[in-house]
């Protein structure tokens, strides 16, 4: 079949869900094809398959919370928790409601963190997803809130966590606001810690500032997808401060890797086995 003649694709919906099959106009639409943006290649959307790879470099692609609960929990297992909590917007900030109000429109997603219970393999865990797709998943008060209650229901209910980390940092609309949340989500995994409850972070590109500084380097075990960008402030404001230049490769996950700072790499289509394995050495539920 000519490739620009009326056929049904996979459409890539504004959060990137491989959720809709529509049929189109005899035209080219932006979605049937993704430019891979470390090797540059035109791929069709297909081939990149459910995990979204580029089938030339391994790139992972970034996917929206939705698309992780499929790679990575039994079907129909999820059940969504802290759900409606309002931003109160605590400096005024200008246009800020509306935003929300937009991006929440745009990602089906409620804040840019996805909380809930769901099962791996059959084992249940606490989960929370963060969307880069939401505002660049920045940690605001409601993004805190959810991990925070995320960690106590975890705690009440003798479950593991596992988080999968993807910000840009604090939320610059609410300011101070947002900051206090590093504090109160270490708090709240400190807790559970002390219970003696396993919690598993998996940094997915990328993962900076704040969260960073917080819950996403404090997991008993921490994972990274290949090539993701991992770091406090950004590669060129650390240039410029200590008037160096920064080592090839500086702030992704093999570096870290090297350096110690993370446990493994896992690639995104082990990441399912590799989790369900750490949950069942670690179960103390049986
Ligand atoms: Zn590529």
């Amino acid at each position: 079949m000519p490739l620009f003649q009326k056929k049904k694709y996979i459409k890539i919906t504004p959060n990137r869900s491989l959720i809709s099959e529509k049929q189109v106009e005899p035209e080219v639409p932006d979605q049937l094809f993704a430019k891979c943006p470390k090797c540059k290649h035109s791929i069709y959307v297909e081939d990149l398959g459910e995990a979204k790879i580029c089938p030339h470099c391994d790139y992972n692609f970034r996917i929206s919370a939705n698309e992780r609960l499929a790679l990575i929990t039994d079907p129909s297992t999820f059940e969504e928790w802290f759900t409606g909590i309002k931003t109160k917007n605590p400096l005024d900030f200008p246009g800020y409601l509306e935003k929300l109000e937009k991006v929440k429109a745009h990602t089906g997603l409620d804040e840019a963190v996805l909380t809930g219970k769901a099962r791996i393999n059959g084992k249940e865990v606490a989960l929370g997803i963060m969307d880069s797709h939401f505002i660049m998943a920045s940690m605001g008060t409601v993004v805190g809130e959810k991990l925070t209650r995320l960690f106590e229901r975890a705690l009440d209910e003798k479950l593991p966590v596992i988080i999968f980390t993807a910000s840009g940092g604090a939320r610059m609309q609410e300011g101070i606001m947002s900051l206090m949340q590093m504090a109160k989500t270490s708090a709240a995994v400190k807790r559970h810690s002390n219970a003696g409850l396993l919690y598993i972070t998996v940094l997915t590109d990328p993962t900076t500032g704040g969260v960073t500084a917080s819950f996403a380097m404090l997991g008993d075990i921490i994972l990274a997808e290949p090539q993701a960008l991992i770091g406090f402030a950004g590669r060129r404001v650390i240039e410029q401060t200590v008037r160096q230049t920064l080592p090839e490769g500086f702030q992704k996950a093999e570096f870290l890797l090297e350096h110690g700072f993370i446990d493994a790499i896992v690639k995104r289509g082990d990441l399912k086995e590799k989790l369900a394995l750490l949950l069942d050495l670690h179960d103390t539920k049986s």
